[in-house]
């Protein structure tokens, strides 16, 4: 399989050539064809394996092939994960894809002052790439509405759970509408994450790399 036999649309071709990526990665080729689908997606995978695009593809297709429903104001996408340095590397990899469509991202964690978050937020995006407990902070702020989300993903989540942030987790999910899309990536599948995965995934595929 090439990416040109994934049905994605021209830029997101374009852009993966130009990053000299012709042929997808076993999770990228088992993921795409779900996600594009609309389907939820529960992921085994580390890092390394190409996860990072598996999600940031499709998500992308979506915004090329769907017009924004909710307000300019309003994330369509949020994506969850750990650390600072994640939510940056994932960052880098939506831009790098995204660079022949139109498209506005912000990111959000803990650690810097939350003025260049909050003037990003202010202006409006599609997708948000953040940490769970800057997040909350600038929710309970007022600063962030996530009522408006399509699609919701969760990187790395046994690292989430490692690091303490089921709770911050379960209650940024008070906050997302029931009907949306749901990824789950880990790198391991321990209880806690089968229980996560269960609660928070409607009939997902499953995807072990
Ligand atoms: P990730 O597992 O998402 O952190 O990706 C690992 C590395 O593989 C990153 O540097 C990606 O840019 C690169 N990569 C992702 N997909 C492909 C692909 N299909 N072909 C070659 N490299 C890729």
């Amino acid at each position: 399989t090439k990416f040109s036999d994934l049905a994605l649309a021209p830029p997101l071709l374009k852009a993966l050539a130009e990053q000299g990526y012709d042929t997808p990665t076993p999770i990228q080729e088992r993921s795409i064809p779900y996600l594009l689908q609309g389907r939820d997606l529960l992921g085994l995978a580390q890092t390394g394996t190409g996860k990072t695009a598996s999600f940031a593809l499709p998500i992308l297709e979506h915004l090329i092939k769907t017009p924004r429903a909710n307000t300019p104001k309003q994330p369509r996408v949020l994506v969850l994960a750990p650390t600072r340095e994640l939510v940056a590397q994932i960052s880098d990899s939506f831009k790098a894809y995204a660079r022949h469509m139109k498209f506005t991202q912000a990111v959000v964690f803990g650690g810097v002052g939350q003025g260049r978050q909050v003037e990003a937020m202010r202006r409006g995006v599609d997708v948000l790439v953040a940490a769970p407990g800057r997040l909350l902070d600038l929710m309970g702020q007022g600063f962030i509405d996530l009522s408006g989300l399509e699609i919701l993903v969760l990187d790395e989540a046994d690292r989430m759970l490692d690091m303490g942030f089921v709770r911050d987790i379960r209650r940024i999910m008070t906050f997302v509408p029931e009907q949306r899309q749901t990824l789950l990536f880990s790198a391991t599948m321990p209880r806690s994450i089968e229980d996560l995965a269960a609660s928070l995934l409607n009939d997902p595929a499953r995807v072990e790399v």
